[in-house]
């Protein structure tokens, strides 16, 4: 009888190197991916490994199932154990679920081996692994493939694939639970999620990339991701008060800190395009009013670490007319180590860029939808494989288009450019 093998697969970078080495030891099995993983938080992050899987496997023409995302389930086998480290009892757990689970969809769809790529995790105990996955398979009669892909040079192996398939790596096993541990009380921004939001250098932003260079590869379209760092930002906390009465605001991106309570009055008023600005008497703050209702402002040039501006609509504008008493809060915070990219399908030399961006404000206005960008993507489909055109997605547009000036200067840098 043929052999027919259910992999499971927990991520990208842990299938790309264990999926072909697997094809190698079983050259005539059928095989076939499963992604049960509920383990993963939040979800957006499960959905950025899935991604990542999904394009792995499509490049080895490998089919991979989605399993459902059953948090809840996870949630209560582990109940009791969120405290134990890693690779502790409440890993052995995690495993148990997500081999069960892989056992019972082999034996529904007929195949009588199954594996997992947790067993490339150098971070995983293989001899756990081993132990749990032929109980398991014993239970449903079925065999479980104990393969050590760590050795022979298996680790520098996947690394040099993922590389090259420019995988997103994470830095977090999966659960909550671990993230705490390994980062024990700081801010951790794996758990900040946007809503319809895709600020820039956001897993979020991140995502979308990843569905659009699934989407033109799948139509054997060249893609490059071009990763460049930032500063990024964010609010801690925030209030602003006119006469005592809390308003309605937005602090734009950049703005340092305001150290303890600014009590303030407006000293002048300077009127610029659609924005009234109020200076303050005390302080580096100021206010900008807009004539409009209250809404983000995207910035055309990176400011870092300046004055913080607060931004209101139109109504409270008009209030601050009235000289009335102002009280000022804010905390921020910046991270130095932010991370966004740009995807270049088709050749970066193309004679026609046609360029999006990937990001967002963080109200989730001023994107660019996933389909618009996909027909520009089809409708060049054969210019972009002859090198006429290319199709570039910038990271980053609205806190200064960093993204844009990064493509620029890297093209600059092109021999070609410089002779
Ligand atoms: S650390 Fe990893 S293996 Fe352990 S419980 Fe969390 S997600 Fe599962």
């Amino acid at each position: 009888m043929k052999d027919r093998i259910l992999v499971h697969i927990c991520c990208g970078v842990d299938a790309v190197y264990s999926l072909r080495k697997i094809k190698e030891l079983y050259p005539d099995a059928e095989i076939k991916g499963y992604f049960y993983d509920p383990n993963i938080h939040p979800e957006e992050e499960y959905e950025l490994r899935w991604l990542e899987t999904k394009r792995v496997c499509d490049d080895l023409g490998i089919e991979c199932i989605k399993g459902e995302y059953q948090l809840d389930l996870w949630l209560n086998k582990t109940k009791g154990l969120e405290n134990e480290p890693e690779r502790g009892e409440r890993c052995s757990v995690c495993h148990d679920l997500r081999l069960e689970k892989t056992s019972q969809l082999a034996k529904k769809i007929g195949f009588n081996k199954i594996t997992t790529v947790l067993m490339m995790s150098p971070k995983k105990d293989f001899d756990v692994l081993k132990s749990i996955g032929e109980k398991l398979a014993n239970k449903y009669g079925l065999e479980f493939l104990a393969i050590d892909f760590r050795k022979g040079g298996g680790v520098e192996k996947m690394n040099k694939l993922s590389k090259e398939m420019e995988l997103y790596h994470q830095n977090y096993c999966g659960c909550v639970f671990a993230l705490f541990q390994q980062r024990k009380g700081e801010y951790i921004p794996e758990l900040t999620v946007f809503g319809r939001g895709r600020p820039a250098g956001s897993r979020e932003e991140l995502l979308f990339i990843k569905k659009i260079r699934l989407y033109a590869e799948n139509l054997g379209l060249n893609c490059k991701e071009e990763e460049f760092q930032f500063i990024g930002w964010k609010i801690l906390s925030s209030s602003l008060k006119i006469n005592k009465e809390p308003v309605f605001h937005n602090v734009l991106y950049g703005s340092g800190s305001i150290n303890g309570l600014l009590r303030v009055r407006v000293k002048e008023i300077i009127k610029k395009d659609n924005l009234t600005i109020f200076k303050l008497n005390k302080g580096n703050a100021e206010i900008w009013g807009l004539d409009t209702e209250l809404k983000e402002i995207s910035l055309k040039n990176p400011r870092f670490l300046t004055s913080p501006i607060f931004i209101v609509g139109r109504e409270i504008t008009e209030i601050l007319y009235s000289n009335p008493k102002i009280e000022m809060q804010l905390k921020t915070e910046f991270n130095p180590l932010t991370k966004s990219r740009n995807l270049i399908i088709g050749s970066e030399n193309a004679e026609n860029i046609i360029s999006f961006h990937s990001d967002t404000l963080l109200d989730g206005s001023e994107g660019v939808s996933e389909e618009e960008i996909k027909k520009a993507i089809l409708d060049n489909r054969e210019d972009i494989k002859g090198g006429k055109t290319a199709v570039v997605i910038f990271g980053a547009k609205h806190i200064g288009s960093i993204g844009e000036k990064v493509f620029k200067e890297n093209q600059n840098s092109l021999p070609s450019a410089i002779s």
